[in-house]
Parts: structure tokens; C-alpha cells; sequence
């Protein structure tokens, strides 16, 4: 509905960009619909169109202390977005995000409240005097909801759009409203204005080409019009919860420390099976080590629920079922996918129970020690003989109120790489140098094929 309408609007549906940035190492992983499209606003390249419409897969690893505990967090969501590259601006960008919310989806217009930039008095008459939203139902807030910007460059300000969906979801505090923590008022709907440069010095000058950049989670409005309790129930959602419940053989909303993890693995799965069908493989850093992290965590909260052995390549099955007719490239991949899984998997469940066995002893020594910070040392021992993601061991703490020293466990980890490098020997055993495989050039890198064919193929001539 979200590109057919902004299709009758000009635009052109342009597919969803891969999770791996193309030429753009200031970024791990596409986190929203415009991120991939940055060439065309900063002019680098030239858009196919002046508007552009998509639905982008995103993921979001710095939502990941969120997921699980909020309403409408996840890893992996899917953006929708209407783009002007020096085209429309403002007026149009919000008469339509309203046309669309409350005559094609039909949603009540008394319960959505627009949010403006503190001094965006255009944007704030725009909704008050054109659409007819009434002052007392639009927010202005502060840079850190309200502007949009990143470092240099094209910046500008935004309007967030809330939805309210009733009591039963708010956390009944007094003045409990638009901008609460709670997921009773939910974001569902951001149109930026970038109209502004930014010279990196917080110099701002007028940009001759505006442009619009917006961004509406699938999933949100999902949340929404189904009326359902959050991201993981929505109906695309929901039967890969169900299939994580069936597997803890427990039930959904009886246990709120149950929910937490059943939430986390059903989101967690999502993002790794997508991030593998992108052609990333678990590695010990960049977007390799965000797919790791994620593996084992999912892997330890399966543990928490009581779930034996390996099982995200079963719940992987239901996620590429949920979503290959959008995403192709799942069905496409999916041998792929699954082996990746199980074998990151496995590789943790071997070491997994042992790691949480020392990590509850280092916890007994604390505490008889009176001590509320593990050593940097012991983090890294986790880290590097049990495969314990520095903020896996983070985490598992924090539920009992103690911390890690952080510092010390990057301290730990310099030294080790020291003491490798200067152990690296000259000869091998048999007394050769080995210096000549120094020599070859780092370019030669190994590319894996993986993705195209499941075995290699030696060709004779
Ligand atoms: P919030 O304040 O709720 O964290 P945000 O302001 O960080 O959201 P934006 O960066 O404005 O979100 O992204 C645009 C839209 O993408 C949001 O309005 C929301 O609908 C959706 N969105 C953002 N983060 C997530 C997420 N982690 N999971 C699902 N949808 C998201
Ligand atoms: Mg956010
Ligand atoms: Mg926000
Ligand atoms: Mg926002």
C-alpha cells in the first residue's frame, strides 16, 4: 500500500539495497532507508528519479539492549521511506504521510500527534493551520528526537509522527504522554528535512537543494492497526514466537522474564538469517562479529529457557517461510543459511555451559570478596576460551547488579595480540623460513563462493 500510494505520488519503488554498505565505510550495516541512498542526497550520484520510494531491510545493533523489553524495538526491521532528492519539500512531505496514515490505512485521525523541531514554526503551522491538528496535540522537541544529522554534511530538522494506542498499553504514571518511555505513544513515522549543511563546526547554511528523507517501520504501523501487543505478534511475527514458545514448551505473556527471551531469539534469528543471506559470516570483528554476538546471545537465552542443543536453524526455516516472498534472496540462500547457523551454533554450544559454569564461579568469588566489578582478565578468559561476547558477559551481570571492568578486559586483549605477534616465529619446525609466506601480498584474499554453490567446483582443462 506504502509504494503503491507514494507511487501515485511520482515515485519510483526502487528494491530494497542489501544490509552491507556499498561504498560507505562509515557505517556496519544499513540501519535505514536512507542510509543507502546517501549518494544521492549529498550529489555523489545522480537518483534514477527525483523521488524515489522504498521499503528497506535495516538493522539497528545499537537498539539491542531494547529488544525484548520494549513494544517496538528490533534488530532487524523493514523501513518504509518516500524520498525527494532536491524535489518537493516540507508541504507535500507532510500532507502526504498524513493522507496516508489517515485515509489509506484509516487510522483515527484523534489519535495521532505530530511532533516538530523546537523553533520548525513552518512545519509546526503546516500541521496546525493546513492539516488541522490542534496546537495542544503537537510536540516540539529537542535535538535529540527532533534533528536529524551526522557529523558533516546535509542535516535538518524532523517530525516524528505518534500513534496513541490506549491506556492498556501505558505505564498509567501521571503525565504520561507523547515522548513517555512507555509504548502506550509509539513513533511510527519520521519525515526529515534536510535543508541545512552542517560545516562540522555546527555552522549551519541553507542547502539550495532540500530534501525530503522519511521513514515509517513496517513493523510499527503493523503493531498499530493490528492492536497487538508489539513488534513480535504482528502477523508476520508471530508464528516464529510461536515456534520459539513451542521449543521452550512454554506460553507467551505468562512469564515476564520468559518473554524477554523469547522475544530476543525470535528477533535475533530474524536479523542473523538475514545478515547471513547478505553474504555476512560470523568473524571476530565489523559486521561479522555484530552476526556472532547475536548468534550467541540468542544461543544463551535458548539456554535460559531450558532449550537443548541447537535450534536456530529450525526457527531460520520459519523465518525464510515468513518472508522469502518479499526477500527472494532468503529462499535463494537458504542452504546456505542454515549451515552457517548451525555450525556458529554448535561451535558455541560446545564451550557455552562450561563458560557459564565459570562465569557463576567468578560471580561466588565476587561476591565472597564483597566485589561488584569483574576483572578485566576474567572477561577476557570468558572471552577467549569460552567465546563469550565481552557484552554477553556484560549482560549476564547486570541482572545481578554487577558490572565488568571494560578497560581491563580491552587491556587483556591488546597484550594477547602483543605476546602472539612477538611469538610468531621466523622458522617452522623443520627449520624453514617461514618469512616467504609474510611476503605474499595481502591482496590476495580468498572469496567465498558459498553463495552461488555449495561445493567448490575444480574445473580441468
Ligand atoms: P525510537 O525513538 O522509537 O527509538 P527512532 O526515533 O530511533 O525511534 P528513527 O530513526 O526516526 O527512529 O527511524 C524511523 C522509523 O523507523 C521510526 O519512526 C520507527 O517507525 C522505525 N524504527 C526505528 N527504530 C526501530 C527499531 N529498532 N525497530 C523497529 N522499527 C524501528
Ligand atoms: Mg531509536
Ligand atoms: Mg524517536
Ligand atoms: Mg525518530
Amino acid at each position: 500500500m506504502f509504494l503503491e500510494f507514494f507511487e501515485s505520488k511520482g515515485h519510483l519503488a526502487m528494491k530494497s539495497f542489501s544490509l552491507v554498505p556499498h561504498n560507505d565505510n562509515s557505517l556496519l550495516l544499513i540501519n535505514s532507508g536512507m542510509a543507502p541512498l546517501k549518494p544521492y542526497f549529498t550529489g555523489q550520484e545522480i537518483p534514477p528519479r527525483r523521488r524515489v520510494t522504498t521499503c528497506q531491510k535495516c538493522i539497528r545493533t545499537g537498539d539491542i539492549e531494547n529488544i525484548g523489553k520494549t513494544a517496538r524495538h528490533g534488530t532487524f526491521f523493514e523501513m518504509l521511506g518516500n524520498f525527494s532528492f532536491g524535489d518537493y519539500f516540507k508541504d507535500e512531505a507532510i500532507h502526504w504521510s498524513w493522507e496516508f496514515l489517515t485515509e489509506v490505512v484509516g487510522l483515527e485521525k484523534d489519535r495521532l500527534y505530530p511532533s516538530v523541531y523546537l523553533d520548525d514554526d513552518e512545519a509546526f503551522n503546516i500541521w496546525n493551520k493546513e492539516i488541522g491538528v490542534p496546537a495542544e496535540k503537537i510536540f516540539r522537541f529537542g535535538k535529540e528526537d527532533n534533528f536529524w544529522e551526522h557529523g558533516a554534511g546535509p542535516c535538518g530538522p524532523c517530525s516524528e509522527i505518534y500513534y496513541d494506542r490506549g491506556e492498556k498499553y501505558g505505564c498509567g504514571k501521571p503525565g504520561c504522554t507523547v515522548g513517555c518511555e512507555c509504548d502506550r505513544y509509539i513513533e511510527v513515522w519520521n519525515n526529515v528535512f534536510t535543508q541545512f549543511e552542517n560545516d562540522g563546526h555546527g555552522n549551519y547554511t541553507e542547502l539550495k537543494q532540500k530534501n525530503i528523507d522519511t521513514g515509517m517501520g513496517l513493523e510499527r504501523l503493523a503493531v498499530v492497526v493490528q492492536d497487538v501487543d508489539s513488534l513480535f505478534t504482528v502477523d508476520t511475527n508471530k508464528a516464529l514466537l510461536d515456534e520459539v514458545c513451542a521449543l521452550a514448551h512454554t506460553k507467551y505473556q505468562v512469564d515476564h522474564k520468559k518473554d524477554i527471551s523469547l522475544r530476543i531469539i525470535a528477533d535475533h534469528v530474524k536479523s542473523c538469517t538475514f545478515m547471513i543471506s547478505d553474504g555476512i559470516m560470523p568473524s571476530n570483528e565489523g559486521r561479522g562479529y555484530v552476526l556472532r554476538r547475536l548468534i550467541r546471545r540468542a544461543a544463551r537465552h535458548g539456554r535460559l529457557l531450558g532449550i537443548e542443543g541447537r535450534f536456530m536453524p529450525e526457527l531460520s526455516k520459519t523465518v525464510i517461510e515468513l518472508s522469502k516472498d518479499g526477500y527472494p534472496e532468503l529462499e535463494e540462500k537458504k542452504a546456505m543459511i542454515l549451515k552457517v547457523l548451525a555450525e556458529e551454533e554448535e561451535k558455541f554450544n560446545k564451550t557455552i555451559d562450561q563458560g557459564l559454569a565459570i562465569l557463576a564461579d567468578m560471580e561466588s568469588e565476587m561476591s565472597a570478596k564483597n566485589e561488584t566489578v569483574l576483572s578485566g582478565e576474567n572477561a577476557f578468559k570468558l572471552y577467549d576460551t569460552y567465546g563469550f561476547p565481552l557484552d554477553l558477559t556484560i549482560e549476564i551481570l547486570e541482572e545481578k547488579n554487577l558490572t565488568v571492568d571494560e578497560e581491563g578486559f580491552q587491556a587483556a586483549m591488546k597484550e594477547q595480540r602483543e605476546k602472539a605477534r612477538k611469538a610468531r616465529k621466523t622458522t617452522n619446525y623443520m627449520g624453514a623460513d617461514v618469512t616467504v609466506y609474510q611476503s605474499i601480498p595481502a591482496e590476495i584474499t580468498s572469496k567465498f563462493v558459498g553463495y552461488d554453490r555449495l561445493q567448490h567446483e575444480s574445473k580441468i582443462t
